[in-house]
């Protein structure tokens, strides 16, 4: 698929990389950046971070680095365009869609466009044919709207065997595409195939951005040789464990409550919705898997697991609080009275009944398990405390915050009616296990020798010398914090601050590798007329660039904080920049000028041993000396531009 330049730069100006990434991580702002914990490695403490006006993102933690695009790409799993086309639909851009590029797209594409086509078939066939009428009178009756019922995209399946076949061969979508996205069967005997969903309620699973990955299918009269449900199988797009059914919905009401209600079915998280309780997901298909709960981390902090009242129900929420806490999350949980789902609850009651009801009998994870023991009779018997006593402390134990780990002792010991002391043994016990257990896994994992050091380099192969070195031998060596300053003021400023800066500095003054690069492209931008900082992101320039760039302008701390704590003192950068680079000029070239004077003195040293010109080398570090006292008095600033 051909995308122009133009638009792309539209799509990607049209995207703010704060809301796209905080579909995936919970971002909280910090001066003029904002952090978040990395999804692209396992952390504790927050080292992903956004630069908004930048539109870029960078990881201190796995330095992963990159804008918008790449950020999708790497979420996803997809291809440039396909990130491109994600994020124009999101945009509400539209591109030119033609009959070649989707014969031209990849397998995925094709089976996201037929899962499409279906949803958009059986929403028709629901809302807009006689056949649909009953199914729509059914939804009526269960009392969903037809906002609710656009809202979530319900449909119907005709009760036939090629429905779905028959419309989708006529646009163009084939039998073997609908079969990859789970829609159609391919018969047992003879060839062809029949449709998967017959006769049924259509409820589409949607991704947390909103594509179709697959339907779920109620049966509308309960016939005994049917199942109430069917859903789709796994696909290439969807993965059941890794799905939240109604997330893409909920996913604003929940950031912005900080807490999901997690129930049981479709029909809870829709009712749920329309009364207007928004923040609700349901794990479809599916027991709640680790997946879908660290999902729910990048939205949320607090989980309410709504359950049955039954066994089933209970030990299922038992299974959740312990999954929900082992992410670092807090759980609650909560039954609804007299066997009432959310559903039927809402429509006797009201929206705000069920807020009501949830925020007075919720409880936190250890006194719920206490009253399910309770309830069960397990506290009749010592062995049965012991056990209540166990269960809690085991789920204590999986907190991975030491902090709420020992809020919850306290509350653990408050619930059991246990002095806070006789707890501790066993807690310490449960840690000393799983430490033990995690130990014994690391062991497992071979861990591969670290590679042996490189030896250093000699003396001569240090900065002034690195110019005669060819180019495959020079060192891509750490540029130094003032180059960041000024690297940074460049990229931030354009064309004024580059003109400022490169009429006093020499290229050879920046250290060879990424960050002499970003000079050398900045000054063939400057000469073709734009300085494009966006083109440091878009993989144009090599990996290393791309980090450098990233790395100055996404920075861990405020500016004036970091060099404080490198105890460098730079005028406020934001405030000042054209201070801020005159004085890392300065300290820059004084280094520059120091290394050159050692080495000097090295050389003089070795030829005061007879074999060089002693005579040259004293002129030329009186040169050098006299060049430092200059530098210390800013009078680069009155030098001729080279
Ligand atoms: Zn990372």
């Amino acid at each position: 698929m051909f995308i122009p330049d133009h638009k792309v730069e539209e799509i990607r100006a049209a995207s703010d990389i704060v809301d796209i990434v905080s579909d995936y991580v919970r971002m909280k702002k910090q001066g003029s950046n904002y952090f978040g914990l990395c999804p692209f490695h396992n952390e504790k403490t927050p080292s992903f971070s956004v630069n908004l006006s930048m539109g870029i993102y960078k990881c201190f933690g796995c330095s992963k680095v990159g804008n918008v695009f790449q950020f999708v790409m790497e979420m996803e799993s997809i291809g440039f365009p396909e990130a491109v086309r994600m994020l124009a639909e999101r945009a509400g851009i539209p591109l030119p869609e033609q009959e070649e590029d989707r014969q031209q797209a990849s397998e995925i594409e094709s089976i996201y466009h037929a899962l499409r086509f279906a949803a958009r078939f059986f929403y028709d066939q629901l809302t807009q044919t006689e056949a649909g009428k009953p199914a729509l009178e059914y939804l009526t009756g269960r009392g969903f709207t037809p906002t609710t019922i656009k809202h979530f995209g319900l449909g119907y399946a005709l009760d036939r065997w090629d429905a779905l076949l028959k419309e989708a061969e006529q646009n163009h979508v084939t039998p073997e595409m609908l079969e990859k996205a789970g829609l159609v069967l391919s018969r047992k005997e003879g060839k062809g195939y029949y449709d998967r969903f017959r006769g049924r309620v259509i409820f589409p699973i949607f991704s947390h951005v909103g594509k179709v990955l697959g339907f779920g299918g109620r049966i509308m009269t309960a016939t005994p040789d049917q199942p109430k449900y069917i859903n789709s199988p796994e696909t290439k797009v969807y993965n059941k464990s890794r799905v939240l059914y109604g997330l893409y919905q909920a996913k604003h009401a929940i950031r912005k409550s900080e807490e999901v209600i997690l129930v049981e079915g479709y029909t809870d998280v829709i009712a749920l919705h329309q009364a207007g309780v928004a923040n609700v997901v349901a794990s479809s298909g599916t027991a709640l898997t680790p997946e879908q709960v660290k999902m729910i981390g990048r939205y949320a902090r607090r989980v309410l697991l709504l359950y049955d009242a039954d066994t089933a129900g209970a030990d299922a929420a038992l299974r959740g609080i312990d999954l929900v806490l082992s992410q670092g999350l807090s759980a609650y949980a909560i039954a609804l009275p007299g066997g009432d789902d959310p559903d039927s609850y809402v429509r006797q009651h009201s929206g705000e009944a069920f807020q009501e009801y949830a925020k007075k009998h919720r409880q936190d994870f250890a006194a719920y398990i206490y009253g399910m023991a309770r309830r069960r009779g397990q506290l009749d018997t010592p062995e049965g405390q012991a056990e209540t006593m166990h269960v809690i402390l085991a789920s204590i134990a999986r907190i991975p915050d030491p902090l709420m780990q020992e809020t919850f002792m306290r509350r653990a010991s408050e619930v059991l009616d246990v002095p806070d002391m006789q707890l501790r043994p066993v807690l310490s016990k449960l840690l000393q296990d799983q430490r033990n257990q995690v130990r014994r896994e690391a062991r497992r994992e071979e861990i591969a020798p670290t590679a042996p050091r490189p030896p250093l380099p000699p003396l001569e192969a240090t900065e002034a010398s690195v110019q005669e070195q060819a180019p495959s031998a020079v060192q891509e060596s750490e540029p130094l914090p003032q180059e960041k300053v000024l690297l940074r003021v460049m990229l931030e400023h354009g064309r004024p601050m580059l003109e400022f800066i490169l009429n006093h500095m020499a290229l050879e003054e920046f250290t060879a590798g990424p960050s002499r690069e970003i000079v050398e492209i900045l000054l063939q931008m400057y000469r073709e007329g734009a300085i494009e900082t966006q083109r440091f992101f878009d993989g144009s320039f090599s990996d290393a660039v791309q980090r450098l760039a990233a790395g100055v302008l996404v920075d861990r701390y405020e500016p004036s904080e970091n060099w404080a704590l490198r105890k460098i003192s730079v005028p406020r950068i934001n405030e000042d920049p054209q201070m801020a680079a005159t004085s890392a000029m300065r300290l820059l070239k004084l280094i520059r000028v120091k290394t050159a004077i050692d080495q000097h003195k090295e050389k003089m040293y070795r030829a005061s041993q007879g074999q060089e010109d002693l005579l040259a080398l004293q002129s030329e570090l009186m040169h050098l000396l006299e060049l430092k006292k200059q530098i210390d008095r800013r009078e680069f600033l009155q030098w001729n531009a080279s």
